[in-house]
């Protein structure tokens, strides 16, 4: 490609609405351009990365045998309201109408109409395992895009569904797919780590994300020191290994004006936050149709802990998704917000206390009366709880839950997730097949997501210095995603010599089949340069007169201030 016919889109200043540096730099270099929220035009130099990224994960799910389709992003309503999906799925779902007033969705995921597919499409266990994969495009209405296309409304994801007769046909799927995607990742020379994650409200077995290691990550990741445990934070547990000490301290309550945090009654204590607890009122299960479940419900947590909202909902006292209670219902019960206590069996409270708060002894709490506290609390002789359970998040060495060594909390970008699923889609949908005996057998089934867009903007998180992008160093050279793998620069000269041999050089690498970019623009070396470096372009090589008496070509890598005088075939042989 000869830039002079190429829209290099570069720009000189940082967009001030891009969030992150990954979304700076894909902008400043011309890969992508905003449209609206969450909506991005992807450049031509972007659209080079995004081609290559799929062209990696299509290698390696055909390697495992995922046929590849293409089903629309416009969905019939029918097909959500037989999954249940149209009204759980929320605002995120697009919902929209056409001439014919008709409902339609815009996919987020395909679950349903892959498993319409395979209702009508399969008939047989002689037909299974069978997995389909597409790389396409989604929509979803996220409350805050942002971060670029890392949280986009209109995103590119592999998509890829597997269908089992039964559980074990399911986890050998499962496991093709953990190792297609470690090799993925790995073949883009990310940094990641692939962790235990939540089955959710669908129940499945089994799910791990992939993650790439960076600080700009919305995620959570705990790690063992000592051992390969490692899992969102959502999920590890926490464990607690001490025993709770006798009550040595007489139970007391002391003034704390105006100080409703543990934080300030800690300090005005001259305590450690360590030895306070708070206590969280949240929504109970309680319904028409379980009229014994509690209207709200007490959590107690060590002060300087926090709550782990999808542990608690998992509870059956516990509203799901969680809901913290009003100020109002707390009033009505009778409790002061800021002030509340442990000490609740007189408020009719179901508590449930987490473990590390359980094993403490002689701790501050709220006094059940505004601007009080009590110092020397203790559990039994002074309160007495429900139930204990594990509902906090884990922090920096917590024991691991593995029994080796302690956790290590990172932040991370998820590029992937796998599911198995078990049958909650063809249960929904009635996908069966004639199974050995001849009897219908309802379809075990697995999902598999790869946020193709996302890992451009992941990997630029992790390789980048202060001229711009770095794409990152790949097992396989022939796997680096940049959008040209080495620029030609000719430098001006009077006869039109070294504009004629650069030519010639591009001409060579590019029938060598090298992804090449020859800077022929009127424009001075060094904005050329300064583009070059912006866009990431691993390799450069400059043709100048002066050079060319000698047979030498100058040869520079990005990332290394190191230049290198080399002749045609040392040149030639690099790539
Ligand atoms: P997240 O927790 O980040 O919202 P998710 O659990 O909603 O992700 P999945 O439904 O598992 O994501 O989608 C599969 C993959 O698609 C994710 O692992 C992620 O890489 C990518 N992805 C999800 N949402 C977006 C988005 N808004 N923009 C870009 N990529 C996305
Ligand atoms: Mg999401």
């Amino acid at each position: 490609m000869k830039a002079s016919q190429f829209t290099l889109a570069t720009l000189r200043n940082t967009p001030s609405d891009a969030d992150v540096i990954s979304a700076q730099l894909m902008i400043k270099a011309g890969l992508i351009r905003k449209l609206a929220s969450g909506l991005y035009v992807w450049m031509p130099m972007g659209l080079r990365v995004l081609k290559r990224v799929e062209k990696i994960v299509r290698e390696e799910m055909e390697r495992i045998d995922a046929q590849e389709l293409l089903m629309p992003v416009v969905q019939p309503a029918e097909l959500w309201q037989e999954s249940g999906r149209w009204e759980d799925y929320g605002a995120e779902l697009l919902r929209f109408k056409d001439r014919h007033n008709r409902d339609f969705v815009l996919g987020p995921t395909h679950e349903e109409v892959i498993t319409d597919i395979t209702r009508n499409q399969l008939n047989s266990y002689k037909q299974l395992p069978c997995t389909y994969y597409q790389i396409q495009t989604k929509f979803r209405d996220e409350i805050r895009p942002r971060f670029g296309v890392m949280r986009a409304r209109e995103f590119t994801m592999k998509d890829a569904y597997s269908f089992h007769i039964d559980k074990d046909s399911l986890a050998q799927t499962y496991q093709d797919f953990y190792d297609a995607y470690e090799r993925i990742f790995t073949r883009l020379g990310l940094d990641f780590r692939a962790v235990q994650a939540d089955t959710g409200s669908i129940g499945g077995f089994a799910s791990h994300e992939f993650h790439v290691l960076a600080d700009s990550g919305e995620d959570d990741i705990a790690f063992s020191t000592e051992s390969d445990y490692s899992a969102n934070v959502e999920l590890a547990e926490a464990v607690c290994i001490t025993t709770r000490p006798a009550p040595s301290k007489p139970r007391t309550n002391v003034d704390t004006p105006n100080m409703p945090t543990c934080q300030e009654v800690a300090e005005y204590l001259g305590l450690d936050l360590t030895c306070t607890v708070k206590t969280l009122i949240v929504k109970g299960s309680h319904s028409d149709d379980a009229p014994d479940m509690p209207k709200l419900v007490a959590l107690v947590l060590r002060g300087d802990h926090t709550l782990n909202e999808l542990k608690a909902q998992k509870l059956p006292q516990v509203k799901a998704p969680l809901e913290m209670a009003t100020e109002d219902e707390i009033k009505t019960a009778g409790l002061i917000k800021g002030y509340i206590g442990v000490d609740l069996a007189q408020y009719g409270m179901t508590v449930i206390v987490d473990k590390s708060a359980s094993v403490m002894a002689d701790f501050v709490s709220g006094a059940n009366i505004a601007n009080k506290h009590t110092t020397g609390m203790n559990w039994e002789r002074d309160a007495v709880y429900t139930e204990v359970a594990d509902i906090r998040n884990v922090v920096n060495g917590d024991p691991s839950p593995d029994g080796k060594g302690v956790l290590q909390i990172k932040r991370g970008i998820e590029v992937g997730h796998i599911f198995q699923l078990g049958n909650k889609y063809s249960h929904a949908l009635g996908c069966t097949v004639l199974g050995k005996e001849g009897k219908p057998v309802t379809l075990m089934m697995g999902c598999y997501g790869i946020g193709v867009s996302r890992i451009i903007a992941a990997s630029l998180e992790q390789n980048h210095d202060d001229k711009g992008c770095l794409w990152a160093n790949t097992p396989d050279p022939a796997d680096n995603i940049a959008p040209f793998y080495v620029a030609v620069v000719p430098m001006k000269s009077k006869d039109g010599n070294a504009e004629a041999k650069a030519d010639e050089l591009y001409k060579i690498l590019k029938s060598k089949g090298v992804n090449v970019l020859l800077d022929d623009r009127d424009e001075r070396a060094g904005v050329k340069f300064a583009d070059l470096e912006l866009i990431g372009i691993p390799h450069r090589i400059v043709v100048s007169e002066r050079n060319l008496t000698d047979g030498k070509y100058e040869y520079a890598k990005r990332g290394s201030d190191d230049k290198a005088l080399l002749e045609l075939d040392e040149l030639l042989a690099k790539f």
